[in-house]
């Protein structure tokens, strides 16, 4: 048997069998549309190689136009979903442009009299220009690991591959048009193969991108807060001894625990509900108003941390002071207007310090804090006697 026939069943099922898995973690997932353009992509090229296995039995039949219109619509819908997964929206007036200008001069150029070659030549280059923009959006994106580097890669072989395919024929097989071509002609083959490992390097690709952006989402999940959006405890832990890990040990590295005051009173008071509003609120303040490089995360119930690299002990203290300032001035429309929300804070700080450590002692000056009789900043060690004298507001504490 014909081993190009062969090869031309091959891709139709190959393609179908993408189709629905792709179609199949879309519907699990309706929100990534580009898993969708990713089905249509493998859809719409099956479809195409589909129109060359009926070539074989049904002669005379410009199956060509099919192909040459389906193969760049294939790409279309490929492009598009990695345009809408490492950029959120895709150019699709110039994809539309290219698909139609393709398949204009396809159709154009169909028929005997013409050169197969310059007509692959044009619809190559169209699909080119398309991986091209693919490629364009990629990078523009962050994060980028070794998935997205390869498929990158990929991408730009391919478009240069495909540009060459017609001039690799027209040197083997001489100037030839659709009619007189062998379906076991380089033309013919390199097409249904270069096919077939397109779309088992691009499924692999695209379904490890799906899997680890669906195992980001769940590690992000795992490590967030659902009430306050902030970093829960096994986030903070996770980040903050990373950051710490990170850091040059010759720097110090702050650690602010803070605990509402009273907070039982107000769930007693105003409710659970209004509780929750008061921890989203305090949670707000203490993400606005501190630096960038900060770690900020919910350990439990009312009490929050924040690790701040690369801070002396004078800029921690003033900082958990202004903190406690504007977390006692915020207002919560929740509650009545006169039960002050405020906190209390334990700091420790030091260069080269384990997390736990760390932990400990602000930990210790947090208890301080609340023995003293709440709504101020507390930190152990003789060292900080001076800077907390110095921190106007006069709600700061030393303890040796
Ligand atoms: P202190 O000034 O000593 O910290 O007193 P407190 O009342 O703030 O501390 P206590 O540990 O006695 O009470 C904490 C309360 O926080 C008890 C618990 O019901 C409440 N709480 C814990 N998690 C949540 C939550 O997610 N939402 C709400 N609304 N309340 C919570
Ligand atoms: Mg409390
Ligand atoms: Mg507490």
């Amino acid at each position: 048997m014909d081993s190009s026939f062969l090869l031309s069943t091959i891709n139709p099922v190959i393609g179908l069998l993408l189709t629905l898995t792709f179609f199949l973690i879309w519907r699990k997932h309706p929100e990534k549309l580009h898993i969708l353009n990713w089905a249509l992509g493998f859809a719409a090229g099956s479809i195409g190689f589909g129109f060359e296995f009926f070539h074989f039995f049904i002669a005379n039949f410009r199956f060509e136009n099919g192909v040459n219109t389906l193969l760049p619509l294939s790409i279309l819908f490929s492009v598009r979903g990695v345009c809408l997964r490492y950029r959120g929206h895709s150019p699709d007036s110039a994809l539309l442009f290219l698909v139609t200008a393709t398949t204009a001069i396809a159709f154009g150029m169909s028929g005997g009299h013409h050169y197969a070659h310059l007509r692959g030549l044009a619809i190559s280059c169209g699909m080119a220009i398309m991986m091209i923009l693919a490629m364009h959006a990629m990078t523009r994106a962050k994060n980028w690991n070794r998935i997205d580097l390869c498929t990158f890669l990929v991408f730009s072989s391919l478009a240069v591959l495909l540009s060459l395919r017609p001039l690799a024929s027209f040197l083997m097989e001489g100037a030839a048009n659709a009619d007189t071509l062998e379906v076991t002609s380089f033309w013919v083959v390199s097409l249904k193969i270069a096919g077939l490992y397109a779309w088992v390097v691009f499924a692999i690709l695209f379904l490890l991108r799906i899997a680890a952006d669906i195992l980001n989402e769940l590690h992000e999940e795992m490590v967030t807060d659902s009430l306050s959006g902030i970093l829960n405890r096994r986030g903070f832990f996770e980040t903050a001894s990373r950051v710490i890990r990170e850091a040059n040990p010759r720097l110090p590295v702050s650690l602010l625990l803070l605990d509402i005051d009273h907070f039982k009173q107000v769930n007693d008071t105003y409710g659970h509900q209004a509780g929750d509003a008061v921890i989203r609120g305090v949670a707000g303040v203490m993400l606005e108003h501190s630096p960038e490089t900060a770690v900020i995360g919910r350990l439990g119930g009312e009490e929050f941390a924040i690790l701040i690299p690369l801070s002396s002990s004078r800029a921690s203290l003033a900082f958990a002071e202004a903190m406690r300032m504007k977390i006692q001035a915020q207002s919560h429309p929740e509650i009545h207007t006169d039960y002050p929300v405020t906190v209390s804070i334990g700091v420790a700080e030091g260069k080269g310090r384990a997390l736990d450590e760390l932990m400990r002692d602000a930990d210790l000056a947090l208890y301080k804090a609340k023995n003293w009789g709440r709504n101020q900043v507390s930190v152990g060690g003789e060292a900080f006697r001076d800077h907390a004298a110095q921190i106007p507001g006069q709600r700061v504490r030393a303890f040796s």
